[in-house]
């Protein structure tokens, strides 16, 4: 079971008002894994709340009868229950299907076509390709990985190597088959949404605190999943600058859920995620290179037009797909061959077609007394303190003491509103990096070990997990031929903290200064030799 405010059977509590037997005779089984209504209802009843909020599942030939919480109806198209005012659709008792494609027992004449519902005969990359094109629209109609004719093929580990493709057939294998001893337990956590001044004290003063550092003494760090609205990237830059991960989470983050799903076509996932992309590189500073990962708002994964979109522009990976509960958990994998679990959620679309060397940092679910969650925020709201802190350890020890697949804690920030969850949190935090094989790392370096899966004893060497990595601090010089103070832009390697330029001199509203202003001869250099490494790191010589 989930505990979100989607499902219906939960928000109505699975009501068994009726029993199976009589539902059998009243109600016939309309088998497509979907909710419906009623086929047989009484006429003069149909817009009648009483019978609206009532909805059916038939599942292996049972039918289970549903009922929406006193005041809501049922939604046949959204599958949800909601207010009567959004509810149009009472007098539709299943939602239209598309016709089913006939494919190869259309049996055309050229063997490179498929047959469509109608028995037309079309190019076989013409199905599922985004686009109707059968008069039936039956092309478009049956395109999860099941039914896709021109589905990504099941893991094939003889062929899929690493670095660059990993899969396992139930998507539990440790890479490269290490034994889970010799495998660090990474921690994964992650923030979606805004970053701004009702989350900067938590990240820097509660979370990310110097005190907390990996076994190489490297300060413990996340990833957040950044939308444009309320985002204050002077912030953001700063959290990236510390060595965060900064990635990408749509820029208008808008609603419905279904439209990321359903309606988003490649160009809006362009413009939603590549303009995110854009905006981040240009009003934070962060390397466009360095923006390697995306989640999609509300997890609405968009089926394959949002891999497309992620392969064209070069995305490393995704974060957004849920997957059922798993003991032992699921490793990510790539996107080469068919996902290793169902595609789950209320409607949800995963894509169907291989997309290779994408990555799928695949979410976990959390167990909590009988639940299960997938954001640590969507986790049943009535816990203490003591057992949040308990389903923390809980859910880590099923990893840690099997696969020690990534242990994933996904947030929106309200979460930690709570004081007693922020100190549950921080306990946990605590408890955790005293321990020696415990490595709390952004996705991306996640990704990095498994490209390179290294054994716990050389951790200390791995360059990924490293702090040695491009920092960009704005420091005061005097300009050369003026007495104004301004602000050059360097880089150094913190590996080296002889030359970090932190320290009280670079306070005061007379250093802000970035953008083009950094660039061009009148910034004075020549007290600082910088040595450039390549484009990605630059050393202070
Ligand atoms: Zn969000």
């Amino acid at each position: 079971m989930s505990y979100t405010n989607e499902d219906p059977g939960k928000q109505s509590g699975l009501v068994a008002d009726i029993d199976h037997y009589h539902l059998k005779l009243r109600v016939p089984c309309l088998e497509d894994g979907r909710f419906y209504r009623n086929p047989k209802p009484a006429p003069e009843k149909v817009w009648t709340i009483s019978e609206c909020s009532k909805y059916y599942l038939c599942l292996d030939g049972e039918v289970f009868g549903f009922k929406c919480s006193t005041g809501l109806l049922f939604d046949v198209k959204r599958q949800i229950c909601d207010f009567k005012l959004n509810v149009d659709n009472c007098d539709v008792v299943a939602e239209a299907k598309v016709p089913r494609p006939l494919l190869e027992a259309a049996e055309c004449e050229n063997p490179d076509h498929l047959g469509c519902g109608d028995g037309a005969c079309l190019p076989s990359e013409f199905f599922c390709d985004g686009s109707v094109d059968c008069t039936d629209g039956s092309d478009e109609g049956w395109c999860d990985a099941d039914h896709d004719p021109n589905a990504a093929s099941p893991c094939d580990p003889r062929s899929c190597k690493l670095p660059d493709c990993f899969c396992s057939r139930d998507g539990t294998l440790i890479p490269n088959r290490l034994e889970s001893s010799q495998v660090p337990q990474m921690i994964l956590l992650t923030f979606d949404d805004a970053i701004n001044s009702e989350n900067w004290d938590l990240y820097t003063q509660h979370l990310f605190i110097p005190e907390r550092k990996n076994a190489n003494g490297c300060p413990i760090r996340g990833t957040f999943y950044v939308s444009h609205q309320y985002t204050n990237y002077q912030q953001t830059q700063k959290l990236w600058n510390d060595g965060h991960e900064i990635a990408v989470h749509s820029i208008t983050h808008r609603g419905p859920e279904e439209w990321w799903s359903n309606n988003a076509t490649i160009e809006d996932w362009f413009d939603e995620m590549v303009g995110q992309a854009n905006i981040i590189n240009r009003f934070a500073g962060v390397r466009m290179e360095e923006i390697r990962g995306m989640r999609v708002p509300f997890l609405r994964v968009g089926w394959n037009r949002q891999f497309l979109m992620m392969k064209e522009f070069g995305f490393v990976y995704d974060a957004s797909m849920v997957a059922p509960f798993s003991d032992p958990p699921l490793w990510p994998y790539t996107l080469d061959h068919k996902i290793p679990h169902q595609c789950t959620g209320n409607n949800q679309r995963c894509p169907s077609r291989s997309y290779p060397g994408i990555w799928e940092i695949v979410m976990n679910q959390l167990a909590v007394e009988g639940y299960t969650c997938a954001m640590v925020d969507s986790c049943p709201p009535h816990l203490s303190g003591d057992e949040v802190y308990n389903m923390l350890t809980h859910n880590f020890k099923r990893h840690y003491n099997t696969n020690r697949a990534p242990y994933g804690l996904y947030f929106h920030t309200t979460w930690f509103k709570k004081p007693e969850y922020l100190a549950a949190f921080k306990k946990f935090l605590d408890e955790m990096t005293k321990l020696p094989d415990v490595w709390f790392v952004t996705n991306y370096q996640a990704i990095e070990w498994m490209r390179n899966p290294t054994p716990i004893n050389q951790l200390n060497q791995f360059e990924p997990w490293n702090c040695k990595r491009q920092v960009c601090i704005l420091c005061s010089k005097q300009a050369s031929r003026s007495s104004t103070r301004v602000c050059v832009r360097i880089c150094v390697s913190i590996r080296r903290p002889e030359f970090e330029c932190s320290g009280p001199q670079l306070e005061g509203p007379e250093f802000e200064c970035s953008g083009p202003q950094l660039e061009g001869p009148e910034f004075e250099y020549s007290e600082l030799s910088l040595k450039v490494c390549g484009s990605r790191y630059c050393e202070l010589e």
